[in-house]
């Protein structure tokens, strides 16, 4: 048996890392790309008839370069800082390579404005025709996008007011909570070494870090309801010129769903809900408490004894793999061999785990710190379900692998579920079987109960927020209510600060960053469970799933390789009863 390696190879994307003269010399080829467009774009006349589409398919050809070029460096630079987060050199590239994105994206919005002034017929004639043909659900959402906005100028001007009027915001958020201090048993800490308190064994300690962090969130909370009511204000007044009524516009076309859809996946996880409600009882009595308080709902109820080294992790997943798919385990063993993971446990290393793409190279790579827990397996099964996901996609035009949060999770998901059913399977005794499926049912209530709570939260704010500036105490009280609302009662202790300490509610990029992780979740299960029904078939109509997951709407992608409809609650109930397979297993167990 082979000993795979515990770090990754860089050297064959870029040889020598951050000082490496491969990279410059393609940093610089991409920068005259990038001018060329600009040029291109500026000089570009819309077309008046089929005849003239030379232009506009060179404009579209050079932007698919482009993309790919500026997705090669940007995942190398995060490769290089989080290998080691003091590498000084690699921040200059991350530098370089935020002013290309940047004018990038100032290109691309004069390339769509452009494009809607397109007549309606010979734009309908135009996307027949290829090169644009392979790529028209992207070229008719850009233009559909585009039309939903102002003119160019007032789109430019808002873009400009937008860097210090709104973003700005949260940049200042960032820097705030950056700036807080927590003391906790005479300890001075930052608000994330704190927050890393939450998840202690013990009770006591994490009653201390919530307690200690609430009195330091509410010492700021002003501070923080300024911030979040200016870009949420800011936001709105961006709807309402472009005519916008509905918050969840933004946040639905992004993430290519309808509101149907998001309906039917709440109001059937609210039906669901009531089963977990013994659930939440059963862990209270396990911790030796009456009722929940928040901070307890994510805690460990004991300690998974069983280890694996990071070859036996490796061999386990690659087994588990190919009991579902073939290629999916050839694929994670090729992974290890070629060695595309970063695992190895050592200082000066960035917190966390990602899988990053080389379009450009077709590889991809993982970053992770392997620690031989059952949770460091499974988050190295999610990752490789991330580049599995890739993979499978290399192949086609970069502008159709482009997928929304909501199915970004797709296959990692599914990848960790193969692995985690796996472990409680041969699990070696009661205890550590209770404690494997206690986390996995602990992962559902935090899909169907905390997102669900930001989610509330977030809806209820903004109405308020149209109103005006919604008052620190009326935020507080939001918050309680949403989650007395999403955890249906079940908890003796709520956390009013949340809408402070969360700071998906701060981010100006993407609205409400919630939802979509609920339904990634659901949506994995939901195939999933249709894996298990079909068995190994399922392999190819998995990857041909995965392929389209960048170029149709999720109802689409659930019609067309599921065959169900996601606007109904049929698929949503299917794949919420695989969860309360585990919910019910779980109860069980400790019953005995
Ligand atoms: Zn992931």
């Amino acid at each position: 048996m082979e000993t795979y390696e515990l770090t990754w190879d860089l050297d064959t994307i870029f040889e020598g890392g951050s000082r490496s003269e491969q990279l410059k010399t393609y940093l610089h080829t991409t920068e005259d790309h990038v001018t060329q467009l600009e040029k291109q774009v500026q000089s570009f006349l819309p077309p008046k008839n089929t005849d003239q589409k030379e232009e506009m398919a060179e404009i579209v050809d050079l932007t698919q370069l482009i993309i790919k070029e500026l997705t090669e460096i940007g995942a190398f630079v995060s490769c290089l800082t989080a290998q080691d987060v003091e590498d000084k050199k690699a921040n200059l590239w991350q530098a370089k390579r935020s002013e290309l994105g940047a004018r990038f994206d100032n290109v691309m919005t004069e390339f769509d404005q452009k494009m809607v002034q397109i007549d309606n017929d010979v734009w309908k004639s135009l996307i027949q025709e290829p090169p644009f043909s392979e790529i028209k659900f992207i070229m008719e959402e850009r233009r559909h996008l585009a039309k939903d906005k102002l003119e160019l100028r007032q789109e430019s001007l808002m873009n400009d007011l937008a860097v210090d009027g709104y973003h700005a915001w949260g940049h200042m958020y960032d820097l705030m909570v950056g700036k807080m201090k927590v003391t906790i048993d005479g300890e001075t800490l930052s608000v994330g070494q704190a927050s890393n308190r939450l998840d202690s064994h013990k009770r006591s300690e994490r009653k201390a870090a919530f307690d200690q962090l609430q009195e330091a969130w509410k010492g700021q909370l002003d501070l923080f309801s300024e911030t979040l009511n200016h870009l949420s204000g800011f936001r709105l007044q961006t709807y309402k010129h472009r005519g916008w009524g509905n918050v969840l516009k933004e946040p639905l076309d992004y993430n290519r769903m309808s509101e149907k859809t998001l309906n039917a996946m709440w109001d059937s996880i609210t039906e669901y809900k009531q089963h977990y409600v013994p659930f939440m009882e059963k862990k209270a009595e396990l911790l030796g408490i009456d009722k929940l308080s928040f901070y307890d709902v994510e805690a460990p109820i004991g300690e998974a004894t069983q280890t694996m080294s990071f070859q036996e992790g490796a061999d386990f997943i690659v087994q588990q793999f190919s009991k579902f798919s073939p290629k999916m385990a050839d694929f994670a063993e090729m992974a290890f061999e070629k060695r595309w993971i970063e695992a190895e446990d050592r200082p000066g290393k960035q917190p966390g785990g990602f899988c990053t793409s080389f379009p450009d190279s077709q590889e991809t790579r993982i970053f992770m710190t392997y620690s031989g827990s059952p949770s460091s397996v499974a988050t190295l099964a999610h990752e490789l379900g991330h580049a599995y996901h890739q993979h499978v996609m290399n192949d086609l035009p970069i502008l159709n692998q482009g997928y929304a949060m909501n199915v970004a999770e797709t296959a990692s998901t599914f990848a960790e579920m193969i692995v985690a059913d796996a472990a409680v399977k041969q699990a070696e005794d009661e205890q550590e079987k209770m404690v494997l499926l206690e986390d996995k049912v602990q992962r559902s209530v935090a899909f169907f109960m905390n997102i669900h709570s930001r989610f509330l939260f977030e809806t209820s704010f903004y109405e308020e927020r149209k109103k005006g500036v919604v008052t620190t105490e009326r935020l507080n009280e939001l918050m309680v209510e949403a989650q007395k609302e999403a955890y249906v009662g079940t908890l003796g202790e709520y956390d009013p600060t949340f809408w402070a300490s969360k700071l998906h509610f701060h981010i100006t990029d993407v609205p409400f960053y919630n939802f979509p992780y609920t339904f990634g979740y659901l949506f994995s299960m939901g195939i999933y469970a249709k894996a298990l029904e079909i068995g190994p078939e399922f392999e190819d109509q998995y990857i041909a799933l995965l392929q389209d997951t960048g170029r149709m709407t999720v109802e689409d992608l659930a019609k067309k390789h599921l065959g169900v409809d996601l606007e109904e609650p049929d698929f949503w109930k299917h794949a919420l009863d695989l969860c309360l397979a585990d919910l019910n297993e779980f109860m069980a167990l400790v019953q005995t």
